[in-house]
């Protein structure tokens, strides 16, 4: 492990040794008092890839010159621009092209995932998730059971943490599938928790659920980019991501989804279906029987938001460009010295600061939250004015994202200094 030290010329050098460095010059940062601000929302909203302007224009373009014909004849035509998402994505989430792609929005797609794969019986109807999920995740969950005629009381199983822990420990996650049994219809939870930033053992539990004939799927809104992922491999039924957080695609954009292999080609398998899933050959014969796509696009409805997908695409190029190993690389080392630059601070002003992101490595990725004992809102916004975007939980948890695509080293040290005078000054 590295010596870190808590120094402008370290945090300097650090950045100097950065292969990354050059790609934070591929991004719009907002400006506080003149300034580039300390990003650390990008688990809420990445920012604009400065390249993602020029994909929107071209579909602009080629609406405004072509119209209809655009569908065919533009650069980059729009009735298949969605094919072009299936090989960058299937590499950020360890999946095979054919089972992954981008339509609708992410709760939406969990939704429509959940009528082919939570199909529940009279004996198995069962779901577990994390207890206190993300809202939408939440409601999603309840209405589903709901809908098929159960009471959530009955049919949701919360998986909790131990009085007095911050962090859900995976045997007991095991313990809940174990316990379920053959009641197990679905494991559904979030892949990296958005609260505390915990990273699930994916794998092992994906492979217990298996192993009980439930199936599993994964909410991976603040998975995708940021953590490594084997869908295939672990065997996952079916996951979805939103891609404006990690993925930098804008407010509210489209969602990716993935289908294991093992669930295509079928045509008994319950969906809900549109023109967009219908065979590509075939689809413009207006048929009236349904063929699905091979592919995950067997579950598209609607014909895509070419526009919407085009800041996307940009931003997906960046990716590739990288690739996940190296982006995984810096986001180890950069959320390491923000952790050594909070306890640091925390010894100076005699401050005590709960970091509530395990501290092993493989249990987190690109976010730490930290509950600021003692500290209100007046700290907060000190940051604020003065160039630190974070996002602040009642009452007193600061959620702190350090992107590795765009953050600095630098960064780290500066923000580390505003803290520790917000601090002194309120005190
Ligand atoms: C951000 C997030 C969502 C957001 O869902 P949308 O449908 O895109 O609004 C859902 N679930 C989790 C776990 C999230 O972190």
């Amino acid at each position: 492990m590295m010596q870190f030290q808590n120094t402008l010329a370290f945090a300097r050098e650090l950045d100097q040794q950065d292969e990354l460095k050059p790609y934070r010059q591929e991004f719009h940062f907002p400006k506080i008092q003149g300034k580039d601000v300390i990003y650390f929302t990008g688990n809420s909203l990445g920012l604009q890839p400065k390249r993602a302007q020029k994909y929107v224009d071209d579909i602009m373009k080629d609406w405004r010159e072509l119209a209809v014909e655009g569908h065919f004849y533009a650069e980059k035509p729009w009735w298949d621009y969605h094919e072009r998402f299936a090989k960058p994505l299937s590499k950020i989430v360890g999946a095979l092209p054919e089972e992954v792609t981008v339509m609708n929005t992410l709760t939406v797609n969990l939704h429509l995932l959940m009528v082919s794969f939570y199909r529940p019986t009279a004996k198995r109807f069962k779901i577990i998730c994390e207890e206190k999920a993300f809202p939408s995740d939440q409601y999603m969950l309840a209405s589903q059971v709901r809908f098929h005629g159960f009471d959530p009381k009955d049919a949701l199983v919360e998986v909790k943490k131990r009085e007095g822990e911050n962090c859900w420990r995976t045997e007991d996650v095991l313990k809940a599938i174990e316990e379920t049994g053959d009641e197990l219809a679905l494991v559904m939870m979030g892949g990296v928790n958005y609260y505390n930033g915990q990273v699930f053992d994916m794998e092992a539990i994906t492979a217990k659920a298996k192993s009980l004939g439930a199936n599993v799927g994964w909410d991976l809104a603040h998975g995708a980019g940021n953590v490594e992922l084997k869908l295939h491999d672990w065997g996952v039924d079916f996951a979805a991501w939103c891609s404006y957080k990690y993925m930098n695609s804008g407010p509210g954009n489209v969602s990716g989804i993935f289908v294991h292999q093992k669930h295509l080609n079928k045509k008994d398998i319950p969906r809900f279906e549109g023109w967009w899933g219908h065979d590509k050959e075939r689809r413009f014969l207006m048929e009236p029987e349904f063929t699905p796509m091979p592919n995950a696009e067997a579950w598209h409805i609607s014909n895509a938001a070419v526009i919407a997908m085009a800041p996307y695409l940009a931003s997906l190029e960046l990716f590739e460009e990288i690739g996940m190993e190296k982006l995984i690389a810096k986001r180890n080392v950069i959320t390491a010295y923000l952790e050594f630059i909070l306890l640091d601070i925390a010894k100076e002003v005699g401050s005590s600061f709960e970091i509530i992101t395990p501290s092993n490595p493989s249990e987190r990725a690109s976010q730490l939250s930290v509950f600021l004992h003692g500290e209100g809102r007046a700290l907060f916004d000190y940051l604020m004015e003065n160039g630190v975007i974070t996002d602040w939980r009642e009452p007193n948890v600061i959620r702190l994202a350090p992107v590795p695509l765009y953050c600095s080293f630098e960064d780290m040290y500066h923000f580390g200094q505003l803290l520790k005078k917000g601090i002194q000054k309120n005190k």
